[in-house]
């Protein structure tokens, strides 16, 4: 760590803090008090000495988890589909307020990792898009929102972390497979540079204070235990200055997270409720006798202090006033032995104005994707119908089932840590029909997906029917019908294709509308021509009828774009998830074989035709492309970064005798709780490991316990990596024209060639959401910037710019791009 980049007054106040620190407060700072200890999902221990108080981290990556009065926003795959910086800023701030406002000091989000390799990926909704650079600028406004707001972002999971089966060898046995180690995501150097990596590269550049390390292996090692990747890559070439928190139950070991490079172990305890930690007393341990050097111990507590300080922590502190384990006024603040009564839930009501936001965001972030003209509904329509199960609230409540367990009801967010309890959900059916009664119009609706009869009779009647369907996942601690965490299909649930099918049978004006986690297969009822309309729209929070509800009725003109490709059958994406172990009862084997080659750059290279490529939506009015303009930048030449760090500081020392790490006298420990104190002066007793006293060389590589200088690594020198890597080489301009008969927005999409026999045909650069009034012009502007044209060496492990033609695409999506150009280097 040295202070580049934004962090140099945070390192400077973090150092003066934590030299202040005696071991005991430093092993506090990173050790989580174990599951269910505090009221967050994860706290680690307090330094009751300087009045500093324990640190909350909490999920998730759209809202507040396990709370109450706040917000739900639409998922971070579903604001994608805005390409809209703006938004996505603000959607981070207004997160982080509400964060900031319950007591918050880690939100456990945004998410970048899965990055979404195949669609059926449990948690891809969680992410942004399975582009990087789409990914990128989302992640890096998200992260600017949050932080902004006074609450660390952390970006997660570090990395390769592509679907839920096989994560834990726990969980995979309760689903009946018997393995020993989590899946190891196996991938090359390439790859990882130019695909997996590039979005935590932006989150560094934009100042994550946090990174959240990922349950698989990489390359067949853990991902909290991995040192290359950890300390070599995300500290060293990223130049990363915050701290790598654990997922939980993530961490394997003690000393090797802490040589590889984790700084905080999530939540603590080895496993949920053991009472014993890997680190705790057992950090405190393996510093007193040098297995971690007291230049690691600090490094930890800087890092973790550092991200504090960088987002104002100190200056927007409330007590956490929530409490994640129960919903009641009064309650025990530990819950597992019942200890500590009294009043755990303040109700704090942070939602502000955010509720119409929210609206706001959805209905962008929704993509047209079929209309022959029905939209705008006209507000004439004298019969509507509304079908579907998804159009109406769950029977139990929004929030009836466990981290939304279940598929009951209008899907508006996806299932598992990644969730917030709803305030309310605006249902479909309650906005359509608010709509339609205030026109004098008819409204009815089946939402039994199954009433065949009555759907039938119904559909008969109308002269508009709207379909509701959905496709859900999610983590996978869960399973809902069938599905692991990860889909099994790419079909619709509930039989959404019947239900269309029963609709469409007796009414020739039918709009679809999907609820989805990713893409669908839509073979069954794209080409029909009494399907007159289809609307994706996501996973869109809290106001979804709402949200929808402005698209359907014109008040907002459809602008979002695909974040992803659908295509016809789920083997057009070229690759999936491994469904079976494929490694005995060892950690399953999953090999990256297809390289960069994700979703459109698959359906690319192939030549596959898909139904609505990457890039790809509609709006009620339409645009045309001129005047591409291709201007080079003057920029320096790339210069890989040389010398060397500095020394690995030591901030004070810390004393050898065990006897001043002991439980204080008359100390009443609160049960399975996790103390940085020893409860023995022998060290062998106080580990609690029959593996304490291992000779190091077993399990301390050399060179692990070296804080001497180090050089510095080409492609880094700064938060990000080398600065040059983001000099602008060109600007290329376009003339957008608004050629139809409504004002409305548009998103011109910069591709790339990079030429080479073993690059996707084009890649995503940048983009621009445009506001654009019926008959007048834009100027769509875009950078390129070094990254952008280059690859990685894997021999000199550095960027380059190949000699391969370059190419520059402009148009509305992936697959309609009129204005191309070269770019002479
Ligand atoms: C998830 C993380 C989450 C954590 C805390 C883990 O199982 O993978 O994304 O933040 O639990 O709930
Ligand atoms: C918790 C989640 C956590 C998961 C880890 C669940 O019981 O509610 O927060 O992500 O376990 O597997």
């Amino acid at each position: 760590m040295d202070g580049s980049g934004e962090w140099a007054e945070a390192y400077r106040r973090a150092q003066q803090f934590v030299s202040q620190l005696t071991l005991l407060e430093k092993v506090n700072l990173t050790t989580g008090v174990g599951w269910e200890g505090e009221a967050c999902v994860g706290n680690v221990g307090s330094i009751p000495r300087l009045g500093f108080p324990s640190l909350c981290m909490q999920d998730s990556p759209l809202g507040i988890r396990l709370s109450d009065h706040n917000s739900a926003f639409p998922a971070g795959g579903t604001v994608a589909a805005s390409w809209d910086r703006g938004l996505w800023y603000r959607r981070g701030f207004e997160m982080g307020m509400e964060m900031r406002g319950k007591g918050v000091d880690a939100q456990l989000g945004p998410v970048v990792g899965p990055l979404g390799r195949t669609p059926t990926g449990g948690r891809n909704w969680e992410g942004f898009s399975p582009d990087p650079v789409l990914s990128g600028i989302a992640v890096a406004q998200t992260v600017r929102g949050i932080q902004d707001a006074g609450v660390i972002a952390t970006t997660k999971h570090y990395i390769g972390n592509e679907q839920e089966r096989f994560r834990q060898a726990p969980e995979a046995s309760g689903y009946g497979f018997n393995i020993s180690e989590s899946l190891s995501s196996n991938i090359d150097d390439t790859t990882l540079h130019e695909l997996y990596l590039w979005p935590f590269a932006d989150a560094v550049r934009a100042g994550t204070g946090a990174i959240m390390c990922s349950y698989n292996q990489i390359n067949n090692s853990y991902g909290c235990q991995n040192s290359y990747l950890q300390n070599y890559i995300l500290k060293g070439e990223l130049g990363f200055q915050g701290f790598i928190m654990s997922d939980w139950q993530a961490q394997h070991s003690g000393v090797s997270n802490a040589l590889a490079g984790m700084d905080m172990a999530m939540p603590g305890d080895t496993l949920f409720l053991t009472g014993a930690s890997f680190w705790g007393p057992n950090l405190t341990l393996a510093v007193v006798n040098g297995s971690v050097p007291e230049w690691r111990i600090d490094d930890m507590a800087t890092r973790i202090m550092a991200a504090y300080y960088l987002v104002g922590r100190d200056e927007v502190y409330v007590p956490t006033n929530f409490n994640s384990w129960s919903r009641e006024t009064f309650g025990y603040r530990h819950p597992i032995p019942q200890l500590g009564y009294g009043q755990i839930n303040y109700h704090v009501d942070v939602r502000d104005e955010h509720g119409r936001s929210i609206r706001d965001q959805a209905a962008r972030s929704t993509v047209l994707l079929k209309n022959t003209g029905v939209l705008p509904l006209t507000r004439n329509e004298r019969f509507t119908a509304v079908f579907g199960s998804d159009a109406a609230e769950n029977p139990r409540g929004p929030n009836g089932c466990p981290d939304r367990g279940c598929d009951n009801g209008t899907l508006a967010m996806g299932w598992g840590s990644g969730t917030a309890n709803f305030p309310y959900l605006v249902t479909p059916l309650e906005a359509i029909k608010e709509e339609v009664l205030s026109f004098n119009g008819i409204i009815q609706s089946v939402i039994d997906d199954y009433a065949y009869n009555q759907i039938g009779a119904l559909a008969g009647q109308a002269t508009l029917a709207i379909v509701f369907v959905n496709a859900d996942s999610g983590e996978g601690y869960i399973s809902v019908d069938g599905n692991e965490g990860d889909r099994q299909n790419l079909t619709l649930w509930l039989n959404g294709e019947t239900l269309i099918q029963n609709v469409t049978a007796r009414c020739n004006n039918t709009v679809v509308v999907i609820h989805s986690v990713g893409p669908v297969l839509t073979n069954t009822f794209v080409n029909n021509p009494n399907v007159t309309a289809i609307l994706w729209a996501g996973l869109p929070g809290e106001q979804s009828g709402n949200s929808i509800a402005d698209i359907l009725y014109g008040r907002v003109n459809p602008a979002g774009k695909l974040p992803f490709t659908i295509g016809a059958s789920r083997r057009d994406y070229g690759t999936d998830l491994l469904y079976q172990p494929n490694n005995g009862g060892a950690a399953p084997q999953d090999n990256f074989y297809e390289g960069v080659f994700i979703d459109y750059r698959a359906f690319d290279r192939a030549n596959i035709e898909p139904v609505f490529e990457f890039g790809f939506g509609l709006t009620y009015t339409s645009f045309e492309y001129s005047n591409l303009n291709i201007a080079r930048r003057s920029a320096g030449a790339y210069t890989p970064t040389t010398g060397l760090t500095s020394a690995a500081p030591v901030l004070n020392n810390v004393s050898r005798n065990l006897a001043d790490y002991q439980f204080p006298a008359n100390f009443s420990a609160v049960p399975l709780y996790i103390y940085p104190y020893l409860n023995s002066t022998d060290a062998a007793t106080a580990a609690n490991s029959s593996d304490y006293g291992l000779p190091t060389e077993q399990y301390i590589p050399p060179n692990a316990l070296n804080g001497a200088p180090q050089p510095r690594i080409a492609a880094g020198g700064a938060p990000g990596g080398n600065p040059q890597l983001y000099d602008v080489l060109f600007t290329v301009t376009a003339t957008i024209t608004n050629n139809g008969t409504r004002n409305g927005e548009e998103i011109p999409q910069l591709y790339v060639g990079l030429g080479g026999p073993n690059d996707p045909i084009r890649v995503l650069r940048d983009f621009q959401r445009l506001s654009i009034d019926t008959g007048m012009s834009a100027t769509f502007v875009a950078d390129i910037t070094r990254r952008d044209l280059s690859n990685w060496d894997t021999v000199t492990q550095n960027w380059f710019i190949s000699d391969y033609p370059k190419t520059v695409h402009v148009g509305s999506s992936s697959r309609n791009l009129p204005l191309s150009g070269t770019l002479e280097l």
